[in-house]
């Protein structure tokens, strides 16, 4: 299927490594201009010469810039970089390091205005950027990458159980005040992809609960129905495929990825 992307331009936050990374990948594959951001330079740099070279054939672009999402004119500056280097920008994929985890008790007020800046008015900022850019492209795209979070708590991670659910009701707003602009608006929540991520979060909960990091991913694993984590590939093509014209009237949406594993409607 063609999703005609070709010659589009994307700006991916968050993207030096994860599910970010694999999201810019999906969308140079389409021969999509693709700019990859994120703080550490040296591993950005890598990733954006590693897809340059996986997607070169499609007639991707690829240009690394670096922004700490934290920092709000850093944000601006990025998003002025990218239509300064490319021309135009059609594609927005807000993503981010993800909140702290942690219980109420264990959360401290500068764990909360973190998580705040980080998660949500990163995403505000990213969108505020992008959006006259959005709307001169005729086939604007705002993607959000959230959290299965967004449908149903997840114990030890407050932070993403509150600040997710208020992603969701952005998008929603703004698919209604921006659909006359022709600018679709949805997020993609990912249940568990093998990420440095989900590392992280595996040894937490090896630690608390006294069980090896292999013994805490089996468990994982287990509860979900496909029996494995996703790949970010796997959550890529959704993204790749809400980018696209073919996904022209999707528009508002949370489209859970999550091997089956979240009970919620
Ligand atoms: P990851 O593999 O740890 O990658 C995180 C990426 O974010 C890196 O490129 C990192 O690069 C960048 N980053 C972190 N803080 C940043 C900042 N302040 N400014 C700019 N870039 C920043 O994480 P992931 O698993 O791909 O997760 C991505 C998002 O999806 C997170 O919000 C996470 O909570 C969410 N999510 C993930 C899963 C999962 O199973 N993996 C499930 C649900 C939701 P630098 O450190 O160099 O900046």
């Amino acid at each position: 299927m063609d999703l005609g992307l070709t010659g589009r331009v994307a700006f991916v936050a968050a993207a030096s490594k994860g599910l970010g990374k694999a999201a810019a990948r999906a969308l140079a594959s389409e021969g999509m201009k693709v700019v990859v951001s994120a703080r550490g330079e040296e591993t950005l740099r890598a990733t954006a010469s590693e897809l340059a070279s996986a997607t070169r054939a499609a007639g991707s672009e690829i240009e690394p810039v670096p922004c700490d999402l934290l920092d709000a004119p850093a944000i601006e500056a990025a998003i002025a970089r990218t239509v300064a280097r490319f021309g135009r920008l059609d594609v927005l994929v807000a993503n981010g390091g993800g909140p702290r985890p942690g219980t109420f008790s264990a959360l401290s007020e500068d764990d909360w205005r973190h998580a705040i800046d980080g998660t949500l008015l990163s995403t505000v900022r990213l969108i505020r950027a992008a959006l006259p850019h959005l709307r001169a492209s005729g086939q604007g795209r705002v993607l959000v990458i959230t959290s299965t979070s967004t449908k149903e708590p997840i114990a030890g991670l407050l932070l993403s159980n509150v600040l997710r659910p208020g992603l969701v009701g952005l998008c929603k707003t703004l698919a209604k005040e921006l659909g006359p602009d022709g600018i679709t608006v949805n997020n993609v929540a990912p249940g568990s992809f093998d990420t440095d991520r989900m590392v992280t979060l595996h040894a937490r909960i090896a630690q608390a609960q006294g069980i090896s990091e292999e013994e805490a991913r089996a468990r994982t694993d287990a509860a979900i129905p496909l029996g494995r984590m996703g790949r970010p590939e796997e959550l890529a093509a959704t993204l790749a495929f809400l980018a696209s014209a073919r996904a022209s009237y999707v528009s508002g949406q949370t489209i859970v990825v999550d091997g089956g594993r979240t009970g919620a409607y």
